[in-house]
């Protein structure tokens, strides 16, 4: 059996231009959804993700600041940007890029930026209402997975999904969007014994740990969707994700690719995310 692949760049390419349609009726009304990105630091693939984020705002025809700060920053200063971003009205989302340097306390500079601008959904007050299930703003990579689910046609309920790896950008709030969706919920982690013995009995696995080929051909149950969240670098240096992809497509349903599949998505929801967020404060 050869899987089919849910293609991301696809996908996505139909959400920007629903996207699109509605930052030009929002322009309309003389608002320009904005957006914008704090990068610290010289993190190479930080550089990529941002410059990727920002492209896709202009394409979108929403507006982008991208605000580039030495690794020596202090958090002060980090936090004093963050403070008049809140305050001014033509920026109706603020990502910080992760991860910040050492001497700047990560935690401190989310709870720092206004729930309302919270775009990445990281939180408290955003991983607060996914747990609730109030509305709010959803991490960009999971609500990217789920719309894979939903494009597909694939029906959670009373499914069984394994979601390998907890973080709380990736992990948990996946975990609790298959969870409102009616899945019965397996999260594993570095410390689960036996994978295999949790993933064999799964019809959805999303695996989000960051190592190559984790997920191996005899680790999934035919048939079975495989989202795979994982960006890491062969030996050619060339983007891959988690799953064993050319062994793994034979036994699967549906998988994702990397490229082309989860990434492309994540920076989807991130303009949904910035659309709302402007949709709301012109309300
Ligand atoms: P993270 O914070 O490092 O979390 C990794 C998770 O994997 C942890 O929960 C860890 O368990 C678990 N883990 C490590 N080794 C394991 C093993 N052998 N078996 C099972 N679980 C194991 O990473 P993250 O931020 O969630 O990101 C994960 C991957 O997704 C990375 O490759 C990252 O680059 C990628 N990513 C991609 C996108 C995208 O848009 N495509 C977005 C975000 C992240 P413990 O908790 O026990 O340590």
């Amino acid at each position: 059996m050869t899987a089919q692949l849910i293609d991301g760049n696809a996908l996505s390419r139909q959400l920007r231009a629903a996207v699109s349609e509605r930052v030009q009726a929002l322009k309309a009304r003389g608002i320009t959804p904005g957006l914008a990105v704090l990068l610290v630091g010289d993190n190479p693939a930080s550089a990529v993700y941002v410059r990727n984020k920002v492209k896709a705002c202009e394409d979108t025809g929403m507006h982008s600041v991208l605000q580039t700060w030495p690794a020596s920053l202090s958090e002060a200063a980090l936090l004093e940007q963050v403070a008049a971003l809140n305050q001014d009205a033509s920026v109706h989302g603020i990502l910080v890029q992760l991860p910040l340097p050492p001497q700047i306390d990560t935690h401190k500079v989310i709870e720092a930026i206004s729930a309302a601008k919270d775009v990445d959904g990281f939180h408290l007050a955003s991983a607060g209402a996914l747990m609730t299930g109030a509305p709010g703003f959803l991490p960009c990579t999971p609500h990217g997975c789920m719309k894979m689910l939903e494009a597909i046609g694939f029906d959670l309920h009373g499914k069984h999904a394994v979601v390998i790896g907890r973080s709380n950008i990736v992990g948990k709030p996946m975990a609790l969007l298959l969870l409102q969706k009616n899945a019965t919920v397996t999260i594993c982690h570095s410390a689960t014994p036996d994978l295999k013995a949790f993933t064999r009995n799964a019809d959805v696995i999303v695996v989000a740990v960051g190592k190559r080929k984790l997920l191996r051909a005899d680790m999934v149950k035919p048939g079975a969707v495989v989202l795979d969240v994982g960006m890491n670098r062969n030996e050619e240096g060339k983007l891959c994700g988690d799953v064993d992809f050319a062994n793994v497509k034979e036994v699967a349903g549906w998988i994702t690719p990397v490229p082309g599949g989860v990434g492309p998505m994540t920076i989807s929801m991130l303009l949904v995310n910035t659309l709302e967020a402007a949709e709301r404060q012109a309300r």
